[in-house]
C-alpha cells in the first residue's frame, strides 16, 4: 500500500516540474492514443524513439528512465506529432522541456556538451578546424570572419547558459 503511494506521489511530482517548465504544461493532457508515435518520422527509423512511451513514462513518473535514456535526445522538432494530437499535447515543446530538466539535472549526452563548450569558448558549435579553412578558396569560399565571442559571450551571460554544469554522460 505504501509502495503503491510513493509511486503515485513520485509520478505527480514528476508530471508537476515538467508542466511548470516551459513548453511542459500539457503533458497531463494526454489520453495516450498513439496518434503522435504513428507520426514520427524519428519513430519509424528506430525503435529506441517513442513520443508516447515518453509521455507515458513521464506522467508515471519514471524520472529517471525518462532523463537518463538519451531517447529525448532523439526528436528532430518536426513538429508532425504537435500538428496532429487531438489533445493539442505541445509534445515537441514537452520534449524541450524534459531536455532542459535533464540539463539542469547533469544528463546530457556528450555531443551537446561538446556543442556547448565550442560555442562558450570559440562562438561555433564545431571548430572550424585548418584543413576546412585551407579548402574553402578551393570552392569559392570567404575566408571565415571572428565569430563575435564578446558579444556572444554577454548573450550567453544574460540568459544563463554560461551557468549551466555542461556534464558529459553518454551518446544517445
Ligand atoms: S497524440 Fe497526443 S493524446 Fe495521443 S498519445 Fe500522443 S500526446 Fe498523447
Ligand atoms: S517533433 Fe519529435 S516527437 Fe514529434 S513527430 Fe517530430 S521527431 Fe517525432
Amino acid at each position: 500500500m505504501k509502495h503503491e503511494k510513493e509511486q503515485k506521489t513520485s509520478a505527480t511530482s514528476f508530471s508537476d516540474e515538467i508542466r511548470s517548465q516551459l513548453g511542459g504544461e500539457t503533458i497531463a493532457l494526454c489520453y495516450q492514443c498513439g496518434t503522435c508515435a504513428s507520426s514520427c518520422p524519428v519513430a519509424k527509423t528506430t525503435e529506441r524513439y517513442n513520443p508516447r512511451d515518453i509521455i507515458r513514462l513521464s506522467l508515471l513518473g519514471e524520472k529517471q528512465e525518462v532523463l537518463t535514456s538519451g531517447a529525448i535526445w532523439l526528436c528532430s522538432s518536426c513538429y508532425n506529432c504537435q500538428e496532429r494530437c487531438p489533445q493539442k499535447v505541445e509534445i515537441a515543446d514537452v520534449i524541450y522541456a524534459l531536455r532542459n530538466i535533464a540539463i539542469k539535472e547533469g544528463h546530457i549526452p556528450n555531443i551537446y556538451s561538446e556543442f556547448a563548450t565550442g560555442l562558450m569558448n570559440e562562438g561555433r558549435i564545431v571548430p572550424i578546424s585548418k584543413f576546412v579553412e585551407k579548402k574553402r578558396p578551393e570552392y569559392g569560399l570567404p575566408p571565415l570572419r571572428p565569430a563575435g565571442l564578446d558579444t556572444l559571450k554577454k548573450i550567453l551571460a544574460a540568459t544563463g547558459f554560461d551557468k549551466i554544469q555542461w556534464k558529459k554522460e553518454g551518446t544517445p
